[in-house]
């Protein structure tokens, strides 16, 4: 059963010595805790608010390679009922629609972050995930052995490893000096749920003064996004800063009355240096921060989660060395910068003046082009991601393509086969089957034919393999063709860890 605590009364849940402790429990925090707890490994999330204390709703949505994700953990129907699927992407003022694109959710999914972060706070409680709320990590030391965790309530944790998912602003991050850099605020917004005496315009608006909208937001208020341009951190926003900034922008503050939450964010772009400092990882937020257009961070964070979680666990077990940690490093950063230039590019591009204006008429034209259109929509959507995981098959390192599969225990998709996030060999060959046995009970072997073809986003069709190594994030270790078992004892020994003899 699962332990979600508060305050003092969750002190004995989490005293002592864990293998993982994960600072914050964000949505980040909160997936890598599933991850872990799929691998058996005893995690605890520590978490500075208590139960009732919630951040305004921030992401609007999740995009299509997200939902793929949590189709693989056998989520996805859950969340999906609780939105309204989308086409989110543009630029410009170009829609970059994914209809078409080769996957099952060719859409983004329309769900507030509170009400997406409840159904993953659901799945994790499901799987007896520990968080202990109302505490906050005040002080960070490691050693070789393990790291020292100090709480606020002058408790003190040991942990194997700690997980900065502590967002933006992380101690875990400054404790462990790691960098942050890269650029500071050129622009910021108010952020606010409002209750409003008079029908306010609802809609987007972009002219000189940028981007600012109004629209509906839960129990009759509205959500308003209103630029402030306060590049400087300071004070929190005032009710005033908002009225202010409404009378600027749509001339008046529609009856302005009171706000359910109000917050200001910026285009304040920045990633860590690294990843990892030795038995000290980021994640989310605490890794990369950027402006929220695009909608890139929450997933970032969620696919940080789904990368590390397995190679923690397997580290933590001895099956594999430390050095498979730093694969986290080199394999989720460039994912974090590329999107990074995103934001940063969409952000240049949401602004009023008759330069940007041009710039956008240009980006438009261009975006006429299918090919143009097709590779903006695999970068934003996740769905493109590729990990340099050498040379070969162009599915090397690329998500596995959901196919349709026959195996001798009926009918399967290939993501339902990832749902208790291990190792899948999946033989797809017809001839002599493919050996694993020295990795007994460290990858799953399943032998299937395939049904339907190998189809990737932007890149198209490709030969049909006839092997397939999938690590437990969905992504493609080994790849055979020909029926030919070469190099799948390194890449087994590799990604499930060496064996003597293999
Ligand atoms: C206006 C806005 C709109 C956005 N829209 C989108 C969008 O459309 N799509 C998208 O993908 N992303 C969007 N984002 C970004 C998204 O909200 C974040 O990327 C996401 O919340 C990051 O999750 P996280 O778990 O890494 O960090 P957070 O959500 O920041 O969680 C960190 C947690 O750590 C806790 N914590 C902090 N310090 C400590 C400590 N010392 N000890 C213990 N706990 C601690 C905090 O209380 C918090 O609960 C938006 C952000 C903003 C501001």
């Amino acid at each position: 059963m699962a332990d979600v605590t508060d305050g003092a009364s969750g002190r004995d849940a989490v005293a002592g010595e864990h293998a993982v402790v994960i600072a914050g429990a964000g949505p980040t925090g909160v997936m890598l805790a599933a991850e872990l707890a799929l691998a058996g490994v005893d995690a605890v999330v520590v978490e500075r608010r208590t139960a009732d204390e919630h951040l305004g709703s921030r992401s609007g949505g999740l995009l299509a390679r997200t939902i793929e994700i949590l189709d693989q953990r056998g989520i996805a129907d859950r969340v999906l009922a609780a939105g309204s699927p989308v086409q989110v992407h543009s630029y410009g003022n170009t829609v970059l629609d994914l209809e078409g694109f080769p996957t099952r959710h060719p859409y983004a999914l329309a769900l507030w972050q509170n009400r997406f972060e409840q159904l993953l706070e659901a799945w994790a409680d499901e799987l007896g995930v520990r968080i202990a709320r109302g505490r906050a990590i005040s002080g960070v030391a490691q050693d070789a052995e393990g790291v020292w965790i100090d709480l606020d309530d002058g408790s003190r944790l040991r942990a194997g490893y700690l997980v900065g998912c502590d967002g933006g602003r992380s101690l875990v991050r400054k404790a462990a000096g790691i960098g942050f850099p890269g650029w500071d605020a050129a622009t910021s917004y108010l952020l606010a749920e409002v209750e409003l005496d008079e029908e306010p315009e609802v809609g987007l608006r972009r002219d000189e003064r940028g981007v600012y909208a109004i629209g509906p937001a839960d129990e009759g208020r509205h959500r308003v996004v209103a630029r402030d341009d306060v590049v400087q951190a300071g004070d929190a926003p005032t009710l005033d800063d908002l009225r202010a900034a409404m009378r600027r922008l749509w001339g008046r503050d529609f009856g302005l009355r009171g706000a359910a939450s109000l917050s200001r964010f910026r285009d304040t772009t920045r990633l860590a240096a690294t990843y990892r400092s030795g038995r000290v990882l980021l994640a989310g937020d605490a890794a990369h921060i950027h402006a929220p257009m695009g909608g890139q961070g929450l997933q970032l964070g969620l696919q940080d989660a789904v990368n590390l979680g397995w190679k923690l666990a397997q580290v933590l077990d001895g099956t594999s060395p430390a050095s498979l940690l730093d694969t986290y490093d080199a394999e989720r950063r460039p994912v974090a910068a590329r999107a990074q230039r995103h934001t940063m590019a969409l952000t240049a591009l949401s602004r009023g003046d008759d330069r940007t204006a041009a710039l956008r008429d240009v980006v438009d034209e261009l975006l006429e082009l299918d090919e143009a259109r097709t590779r903006l929509a695999g970068a934003l959507s996740g769905l493109d991601v590729h990990y340099d995981l050498g040379d070969g098959h162009p599915l090397l390192g690329r998500r596995v393509p959901d196919v349709d599969l026959v195996t001798d225990e009926g009918a399967r998709r290939v993501s339902e086969l990832l749902r208790d996030a291990r190792p899948l060999l999946l033989d797809l060959g017809e001839g002599a089957p493919l050996d694993a046995a020295s990795w007994s009970g460290r990858v799953r072997v399943v032998r299937a034919r395939a049904r339907g073809p190998w189809e990737l986003p932007v890149l198209g069709g490709c030969p049909a393999p006839t092997g397939l190594l999938v690590r437990p994030d969905g992504y493609v270790a080994w790849v055979a063709q020909d029926g030919s078992p070469r190099g799948l004892a390194a890449a087994l020994s590799r990604w499930c860890g060496a064996v003597s003899g293999g």
